[in-house]
């Protein structure tokens, strides 16, 4: 079961690629490698592991059980999804110039403006739904293009082999940040992206218990400059929270489904309610995306965004009095969670910014859990009666 031939299913590889019972033991279940440093039998000569941020077993295990479920030759694991991207941002140099979708992550968003920018890497924000703004923004100095698909929080989709071509064809790298579909329902590698990132703090971890972050790779020489800033810069995850990513993806398919099955069952309901202005949902065959996302996902994923009537106010308003979505930022987890971007998760993107990529103040991001689903759609029409009042 060491490398799992890629024809394996997803939940087969979920489960055993790249794990092995441990060796010492027959324990079934990857030990958690509490360790800092590893005794040498000469000055020089190891097992392969010296001091547990250059590697740690535990890590290695979840390396190679992310590759599998990424359908990529290598996976380098992190602490957070941020230290994996930061890492992805490693490869480039003052002057280069990265194209970046315009409603991506916030926190990658802060990274790209008050940090990298600092250093003189240049980034043009553009609606890569779009694929002609996307053709036009790149450069000969573009070294790199930025993408999720779909988007936070306004589930835009974007043709990723479309895109990965654009890319290529301007001698940049394109990295899909696959956090909100998850390997389950889309894999970015096997459409001609270079580069996957990972917050596994979301779906892949999926019970709101850890913080980490992935990047996933064919090329080995990528993979070899990744390694080496992984260990230089050193935002390397702990054996405890790669344990229980690892227990995590087990279930991932299992989850993903029913993820999507209560969304789907969501969109619908909302987007025939009268106190609904608008519903963001890539299975809805009235969004923009969804022929693309048919394409390209074997499903639409957990994420619902809307606009209620009454902008801010009524959407402060139903938020709070939702009870079994609990508020809070964050999403992929087995619980349901209700936010609102522009004040929450969103809040470091300007004002104005947020207004031009055409994320609405009053927004509501839902993370539909796996919930009985009709406690969800009850919870959720209280809620939207209180909204008004
Ligand atoms: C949460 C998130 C991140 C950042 O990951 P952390 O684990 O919080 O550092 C990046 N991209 C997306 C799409 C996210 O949802």
């Amino acid at each position: 079961m060491n490398t799992p031939s890629k024809k394996l299913g997803f939940c087969t590889r979920a489960i055993h690629g790249g794990l092995e019972p441990d060796p010492g033991t027959g324990a079934i279940m990857t030990p958690v490698f509490l360790t800092s440093t590893y005794v040498q039998s000469e000055p020089g000569k190891h097992k392969g592991y010296e001091y547990s941020r250059s590697g740690n077993p535990t890590r290695s295990a979840l390396e190679a059980n992310l590759a599998s479920i990424e359908g990529g030759n290598f996976a380098l694991a992190f602490s957070s999804g941020l230290g994996a991207t930061n890492t992805v941002l490693n490869l480039l140099k003052s002057g280069d110039h990265v194209v970046s979708g315009d409603d991506v992550y916030g926190g990658t968003y802060r990274l790209f403006r008050n940090v990298y920018e600092q250093f003189g890497v240049r980034f043009t924000f553009v609606d890569t739904s779009d694929l002609d703004a996307l053709r036009d923004a790149v450069t000969p100095e573009t070294k790199l293009v930025w993408l999720e698909s779909p988007t936070n929080p306004l589930l835009k989709i974007t043709d990723l082999s479309a895109a990965s071509e654009i890319a290529h064809s301007a001698g940049a790298l394109c990295c899909i940040d696959n956090t909100f579909a998850s390997p389950f329902l889309q894999r970015p590698l096997e459409l001609g992206s270079d580069l996957v990132v990972h917050s596994t703090t979301k779906y892949l971890g999926g019970h709101s218990d850890v913080v980490g972050g992935a990047v996933v790779m064919n090329d080995p020489e990528i993979r070899a400059r990744l390694a080496f800033f992984q260990n230089a810069v050193g935002a390397t995850p702990g054996p405890l929270d790669c344990f229980l990513v690892l227990r995590g993806i087990k279930t991932l398919g299992l989850r993903m489904r029913q993820h999507c099955a209560n969304a789907a069952r969501i969109a619908s309901y909302l987007a025939g309610h009268s106190r609904v202005e608008k519903v963001y949902y890539p299975g809805l065959a009235t969004h923009p995306g969804h022929k693309i996302a048919r394409k390209q996902m074997s499903d639409f994923g957990g994420i619902v965004s809307l606009e209620v009537k009454g902008g801010l106010e009524a959407a402060r308003k139903f938020v709070s009095a939702a009870e079994i979505f609990a508020l809070a930022e964050s999403l992929g987890g087995v619980e349901s969670l209700i936010e609102i971007p522009a004040v929450m998760t969103h809040a470091s993107i300007p004002a104005a910014e947020r207004r031009k990529a055409g994320l609405a103040d009053g927004l509501v991001r839902l993370s539909v859990g796996i919930e009985d689903v009709e406690d969800l759609v009850a919870d959720l029409e209280r809620a939207l009666e209180l909204s008004g009042g």
